[in-house]
């Protein structure tokens, strides 16, 4: 049942491509409002409109509100800056889906360059603090809300050549855990999914754009598509106020 989703309004960062983008068509669908952050502009513009479409077909009435903003989540600035691009009537966030994050490569400790660990560190880690800062406020104020951070499976078990990644997915792990505990009194929920193998660009981007050892690590295994993921999200959101899903771990059939 996801009716308890009409006309709430949801934030979703790195909502451009994969998960994000799946995430923010599938919330349309249901009825939401979305506010959608991403760098790239014109990919998120293609996001608003495919949700504005979804929406539409879905016929559900409520819902339907979109705003898109060119946004840096690791870029305190930026984030300081985010209520002057968003018109007043979506300024109460009912939903925060902080989602924008990304690995360089899958490099030995040793070889791996300074400004990637600290890019790294900077959008899946600070990126994620600085947006959640910025909304528990005004959630608290409010006292109602719904966090929903995207680990990994990376964040529960490391792997070689996932150092810094690994490193930062735990990080957002012991993150959100703290946060959920603080906001105990509150009817602030705060959740974390944890994906195992997802293909999106985020797949190749791994790899540094080579298509072929991208493709050889799902060797023996259908991985999930975004979609999956943000049929995830919306289920977790979607639960009576006082069910939290603290903590959902998805992974493909076929990955141990
Ligand atoms: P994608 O590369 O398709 O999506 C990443 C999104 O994050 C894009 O929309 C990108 O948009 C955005 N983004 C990246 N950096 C920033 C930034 N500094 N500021 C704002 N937006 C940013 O990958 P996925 O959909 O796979 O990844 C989404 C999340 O899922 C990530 O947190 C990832 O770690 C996690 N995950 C992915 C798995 C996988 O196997 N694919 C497995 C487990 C977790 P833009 O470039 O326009 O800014």
């Amino acid at each position: 049942n996801t009716s308890r989703l009409v006309g709430k309004t949801v934030l979703i960062t790195g909502a451009s491509s994969g998960i994000g983008a799946a995430t923010a068509i599938l919330f349309a669908k249901g009825g939401s409002n979305l506010i959608l952050l991403a760098r790239r502009a014109d990919a998120l513009k293609a996001v608003a409109d495919a949700a504005t479409e979804a929406h539409k077909a879905s016929g559900v009435q409520g819902g339907g509100k979109i705003a898109t903003v060119q946004l840096d989540v690791s870029d305190r600035a930026q984030v300081a800056g985010l209520w002057e691009k968003v018109p007043k009537d979506l300024r109460d966030v009912d939903v925060l889906v902080n989602n924008a994050g990304f690995v360089h490569g899958v490099e030995r400790v040793g070889e791996i360059n300074a400004s990637d660990i600290e890019s790294m560190f900077a959008t899946n880690v600070f990126g994620l603090i600085a947006m959640t800062q910025l909304i528990v406020k005004d959630m608290k104020a409010r006292n109602t809300g719904h966090i929903i951070n995207i680990g990994s499976v990376a964040g529960r078990e490391p792997y070689v050549g996932g150092s810094i990644y690994c490193a930062t997915k735990h990080a957002v792990r012991a993150f959100t855990g703290s946060l959920m505990r603080e906001l105990v009194d509150t009817q602030i929920r705060v959740s974390e999914i944890q994906p195992g193998m997802v293909e999106t660009e985020f797949s190749v981007v791994r790899f540094r754009g080579d298509k072929s050892a991208a493709d050889k690590v799902y060797e023996g295994i259908t991985p999930l598509t975004g979609e999956d993921i943000a049929e995830e999200i919306v289920w977790v959101a979607s639960r009576p106020p006082h069910v939290n899903l603290a903590e959902v771990f998805v992974l493909p059939t076929n990955q141990a």
